[in-house]
């Protein structure tokens, strides 16, 4: 069996991207269970220091490939040096984040070495799997799952034959957390310029201008959210009014989002973000399936709805049947009074 791999992006600081500390996070239980080692690919400028803060996350050993050629992100560079790394570690199972960056990067390499690639994964684990048709058994393959037909089903997709096992995973679907503060695991150099070929560097960036995020809700820890039944963008405003008050951001569904209440950064579910805040109140939201993978990891979840069998109802730890317009001054009656 060999090893687990997670490429790491790099954040505009410079320092490993989040979504590459929640990949580590899963790849860690993976190797575990595997019984081989975690290993991560940094490739970038300066980032020895950024390979370092890997290990308390349980990564064995760091490929950091470090040279100005490789920052920022270009598509060719990347792919040169993380393909030939693969081909010469031959790894079980290699992980990406779905980012404009992984999205990029994942397919030409799951093309040129012709392997599986599963995108948008929510849930990776061990297991087998049973080929009826032509008899098969394998053990210890990677279970690949993923909302598909419009996320009415969860599919388990699985590359039994082909290696290395590749997926990419959204921003915030996996947990990041520290595996052990004091883990030491080891960097191995990987040389980048015999690889990188004058045709690689073809690309040049003469300038970049990034637009600041201004609205981030991934790691509220209290989110007020707000569905189609808040019923028009003005009484949306209740909603920010409400959050302001309590110390809470302000979420929404892609319906209240398509219907112009609400910013889209501000999407919570399978095609928005995904968040785990200690407490989730539910403004008028039926609670489809697309928008619960978003959401249904908080720790508390508040429903209020007028229809006492809306979905969202049935994991809500507390269901408050009444219209939000009622509802939600009452609510911040109540919390005003309790402040004197
Ligand atoms: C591929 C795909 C991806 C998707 N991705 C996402 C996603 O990322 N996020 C997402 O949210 N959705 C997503 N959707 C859409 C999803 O299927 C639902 O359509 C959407 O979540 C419904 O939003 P809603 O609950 O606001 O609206 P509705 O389903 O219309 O529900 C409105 C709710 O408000 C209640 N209500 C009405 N008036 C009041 C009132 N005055 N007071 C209290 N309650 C009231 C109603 O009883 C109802 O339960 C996706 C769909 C597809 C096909």
């Amino acid at each position: 069996m060999n090893n687990v791999i997670v490429y790491c992006e790099l954040s505009e600081k410079n320092s490993i991207a989040d979504i590459s500390l929640e990949l580590c996070t899963k790849g860690r239980q993976l190797a575990t269970r595997l019984g081989v080692r975690l290993q991560a690919a940094v490739l970038g400028s300066n980032v020895e220091e950024a390979a370092k803060s890997l290990f308390p996350f349980g990564v064995d050993d760091v490929f950091l490939a470090d040279n100005p050629v490789l920052a920022p992100y270009r598509t060719l560079p990347h792919f040169t040096i993380l393909s030939k790394l693969i081909q010469q570690q031959n790894p079980d199972i290699v992980l990406f984040g779905a980012s404009s960056v992984g999205r990029d990067l994942a397919p030409r390499i799951a093309s040129f070495l012709r392997c599986g690639l599963t995108a948008d994964c929510t849930s990776l684990e061990i297991g087998s799997h049973e080929d009826v048709k032509n008899q098969k058994n394998y053990d210890n393959i990677l279970l690949q799952m993923r909302p598909a037909f419009g996320g009415n089903i969860i599919a388990t997709i699985v590359c039994p034959e082909t290696r290395p096992q590749m997926a990419t995973v959204r921003e915030g679907v996996m947990k990041k957390e520290i595996f052990d503060a004091s883990y030491k695991g080891t960097i191995i150099p990987v040389a980048v310029d015999e690889s990188v070929m004058a045709a690689d560097k073809a690309v040049s960036i003469i300038s970049r201008e990034i637009e600041e995020q201004k609205i981030d809700i991934k790691g509220a820890q209290v989110i007020v959210a707000g569905g189609y039944g808040m019923g028009s963008k003005e009484n949306f405003q209740l909603l920010h009014q409400f959050a302001h008050l309590i110390g809470a951001s302000v979420g929404a569904t892609r319906a209240a989002v398509d219907a112009g209440f609400a910013e889209g950064e501000r999407q919570i579910g399978q095609t928005g973000v995904t968040v785990r805040p200690k407490l989730y109140i539910a403004c008028g939201i039926s609670g489809a399936v697309q928008h619960r993978a978003g959401m249904e990891q908080s720790s508390k979840i508040i429903s209020i709805n007028t229809d006492p069998d809306a979905p969202i109802n049935a994991i809500a730890d507390y269901t408050i049947i009444g219209d939000v317009m009622t509802v939600i001054p009452q609510f911040m009656a109540a919390y005003k009074n309790n402040l004197k």
